[in-house]
């Protein structure tokens, strides 16, 4: 905090231009208009009532308290045999696994571990919006390394990604399965991104809070498949791999995260957090370990709660004229806007509400780079079924041209 002329106090530089704003002014806009909320990806999405029971059975028999700064050991020990079970990936629970308030935290803590002012971190663009605002705080730069566009998808650009990296260059953070676009990295492309971090002597840091939420192509056909990048040679000993409860038992309000990893680049994640948050959310953790050992069959029931909102969302899009880009993954897809008379992402979620009834994101929001496009918005498949349907109907029933003033 600084005075500035007025003698009135001012934010800090590194908050200046940080903002949720179109996140904000979308969810806003729904409240107001009563408009069907595809915008924010707030689950409304099935919890396992087992967990929802343990969490109060840990509260009431007295789990109330700090657990230790690195987490309940029986959930650094789930979180450990999930790793070893699905990825066959070995980790002590004891100084190579770190629960986190969320993915959140441990991206944050895992930047202003491991990056100093001045370094370089790169990430495919578009991405999640804290990645910029985490190398922000820890006073990087963020390189934004552009994912192709192709057909209904979007690919891995090798040359692009080899020609952002610099002597600065310091860590690469990693989204797979990937928001906002639903796209999971190939094994091709992950060998590729492997490559450059063991060239460059770049730490990986990879974001995979949906790794469960990798859905198939369409109906009946069979999809891609989810992998770990510490899987590949020479990556486990450089990469820090983060995921969540939030997103696979559909209780993002938990902030439950993890971060496993080798010991040196876990300890500097966890020297950051542990003046962050100390630790957070003791019964939680006590009943997702119990949950964590069960979550392949968990996982497929809301796999196909998911699947069949995505299928119905993409169809309609599809018949109201606005081209729906391929989803494999998580809670989103992407339309093209443009049939409907301009391509101002910004724009025409400004106007939807009033246009069809229904709020979504500009996809620009995910942008970090100058001149990015701005013909795509997202719409979230995460909420009920009778939500998707509706805002379905009212896309298809929707006013194609755009008002004059806009
Ligand atoms: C939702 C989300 C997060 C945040 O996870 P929390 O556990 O709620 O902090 C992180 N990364 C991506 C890509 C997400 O979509």
């Amino acid at each position: 905090m600084g005075m500035d002329g007025t003698g009135a106090w001012r934010p800090a530089e590194r908050v200046a231009g940080v903002g949720t704003s179109v996140f904000t002014e979308m969810t806003e806009l729904a409240r107001r208009t009563g408009a069907v909320n595809l915008g924010q990806g707030v689950p409304e999405l099935p919890s396992p009532p087992e967990l929802l029971a343990d969490v109060a059975e840990a509260v009431r028999s007295g789990a109330n308290q700090y657990p230790p700064a690195h987490g309940a050991p029986a959930l650094r020990e789930a979180v450990a045999a999930h790793q070893l079970r699905r990825y066959g990936l070995a980790y002590d629970p004891r100084g190579e696994v770190l629960v986190t308030t969320g993915a959140t935290e441990a991206l944050a803590a895992a930047l202003l571990g491991l990056c100093d002012p001045g370094d370089e971190v790169l990430a495919f663009d578009p991405c999640y919006d804290a990645y910029p605002a985490g190398a922000r705080f820890a006073g990087a730069k963020l390189v934004a390394v552009p994912l192709a566009e192709d057909g209904d998808g979007f690919v891995l650009d090798a040359d692009a990604l080899r020609a952002a990296v610099t002597p600065r260059t310091r860590v690469l953070l990693l989204n797979t399965p990937h928001n906002p676009t639903g796209k999971v990295f190939t094994a091709d492309e992950l060998a590729a991104v492997a490559a450059v971090c063991r060239e460059h002597g770049l730490v990986a840091v990879t974001d995979e809070v949906y790794e469960h939420l990798v859905l198939g192509s369409g109906p009946g056909a069979p999809g891609p498949e989810h992998r770990t990048i510490a899987a590949l040679p020479g990556m486990r000993e450089r990469t820090l791999t983060i995921s969540s409860a939030g997103k696979t038992f559909s209780v993002t309000g938990w902030k439950v995260g993890w971060v496993c990893g080798p010991a040196r680049l876990v300890a500097a994640v966890a020297g950051v957090k542990q003046f962050l948050t100390y630790a957070s959310g003791t019964p939680y953790q006590e009943a997702l370990a119990r949950a964590l050992g069960g979550v392949e069959g968990w996982a497929a029931e809301v796999r196909r709660v998911l699947g069949r909102n995505r299928d119905l969302l993409s169809a309609g899009l599809e018949r109201a004229g606005l081209r729906p880009y391929r989803a494999d993954a998580g809670y989103f897809l992407q339309a093209d806007i443009r049939a409907w008379g301009h391509g101002d992402g910004v724009r025409f979620c400004r106007e939807l509400p009033s246009r069809a009834g229904v709020v979504a994101i500009p996809t620009s929001a995910f942008y970090v780079r100058p001149g990015a496009p701005s013909h795509l918005v997202r719409f979230s498949f995460c909420r009920s079924e009778e939500s998707v349907r509706a805002a379905v109907e009212r896309l298809e029933s929707g006013d194609r041209s755009p008002s004059i003033k806009g």
